[in-house]
């Protein structure tokens, strides 16, 4: 089992010599999880050449001595930057990167002070989001399951939609559900978003009842193994409208032109620009307000990012969402989100739930 994380370590060692560091200072629980198979969150990680130290507290010293691969594990008594900075003095480490979108002001002040002129600290953005970013064939496998459960919760909640319902009692039965089939937790707070709610994007589930010829939005993810799935599936509650079914059939082929051109080596925003050119087609792109799609693994928003202007290329391994949506303030909001794995010349689905419009 030490075999991934030793790959992992080895891997960002020589991104870290490229940069021209010694060391790196790792704040971010996906990451050290990533390279160590550490699953708490309370730590700092330092990766020096090919070894690793796990500086964190007495609450998950057990812990990570074994989960932790590769790694030596520090249990400090005190803060842990404290002991980072102590450590680094002692092993003359004078070069050291670290992410900055990861440490808050106050730490790198922290450290800075602790350790004084003798370290120079290089912000390296992006190292492990780009390692992470591709996944291996066990992640692979790991995350096909996380989007199988997500795909039979959302089916199990079609037959739980009904007029009368509340968006909260739907959102108590999908996280009953996710845990029921082994998930240990949602990936994020799931979305239910009903009648002219489902028009936000991001509507927290609230005590409104389900109403006959309604929109109901449901974006639900299951953490399975560690890892995240993310689904999207909209439903009309009754027979749809001609104008809510034109809407519709405009997002789903705009999701399947994403589909389309999403292979290795494609820039990211061109993904984008595929989704909205049809909606533009429609004259439905001024209600698509978010990008088209995001990096899913680990957490549930990871790199890259389909947005308009993305140029970095895609890569086969990587895990992405498309999503486009229409939000038409004051009726509703149309969203279809499936992940897909990027082949060298295609991508594949793997959330497997019917993409065609649920009227129920
Ligand atoms: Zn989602
Ligand atoms: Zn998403």
């Amino acid at each position: 089992m030490n075999a991934p994380y030793a790959d992992r370590l080895n891997a960002l060692c020589v991104r870290l010599r490229k940069a021209d560091v010694s060391a790196s200072l790792v704040a971010c629980p996906a990451d050290w999880r990533y390279l160590t198979g550490f699953t708490g969150d309370s730590g700092f990680l330092l990766v020096v050449g090919r070894s690793a130290v796990l500086f964190t507290d007495g609450r998950y010293t057990f812990q990570a001595r074994s989960e932790g691969r590769n790694v030596s594990v520090v249990s400090c008594q005190g803060p842990l930057l404290g002991a980072v900075s102590a450590w680094l003095n002692q092993n003359r480490i004078h070069k050291i990167g670290f992410d900055p979108e990861d440490l808050t002001v106050a730490q790198f002040r922290t450290l800075r002070h602790a350790c004084g002129s003798a370290v120079a600290w290089k912000p390296l953005s992006g190292t492990m989001r780009e390692l992470r970013s591709v996944k291996d064939g066990a992640e692979i496998a790991q995350m096909r399951r996380a989007a199988a459960l997500a795909g039979d919760v959302m089916e199990h909640l079609f037959g739980f939609l009904k007029p009368g319902v509340r968006e909260l009692e739907v959102a108590a039965e999908l996280d009953y559900q996710m845990r029921k089939r082994g998930a240990s937790g949602p990936a994020f707070e799931a979305i239910v978003a009903s009648g002219p709610r489902s028009a936000l994007p991001h509507a927290r589930p609230t005590a409104k009842r389900l109403k006959k010829n309604e929109l109901v939005v449901l974006d639900l993810g299951a953490i399975l193994g560690g890892y995240c799935s993310d689904l999207t599936r909209t439903a009309f509650l009754g027979r749809a409208p001609k104008r809510i079914r034109e809407w519709y059939m405009a997002v789903h082929e705009a999701q399947a032109a994403g589909v389309e051109v999403a292979r290795e080596g494609v820039p990211c925003g061109d993904v984008d620009l595929a989704a909205r050119r049809v909606l533009a087609g429609r004259g439905l792109d001024k209600y698509f307000i978010h990008s088209t799609g995001h990096g899913i693994g680990l957490e549930v928003h990871e790199w890259p990012r389909l947005a308009n202007g993305q140029k970095q290329g895609l890569r086969a391994g990587q895990v992405v969402t498309i999503e486009p949506g229409v939000y038409v303030r004051g009726i509703g909001g149309i969203r279809i989100e499936d992940e897909v794995l990027i082949c060298p010349s295609d991508c594949e689905f793997l959330t497997r739930v019917p993409r065609d419009l649920v009227e129920l």
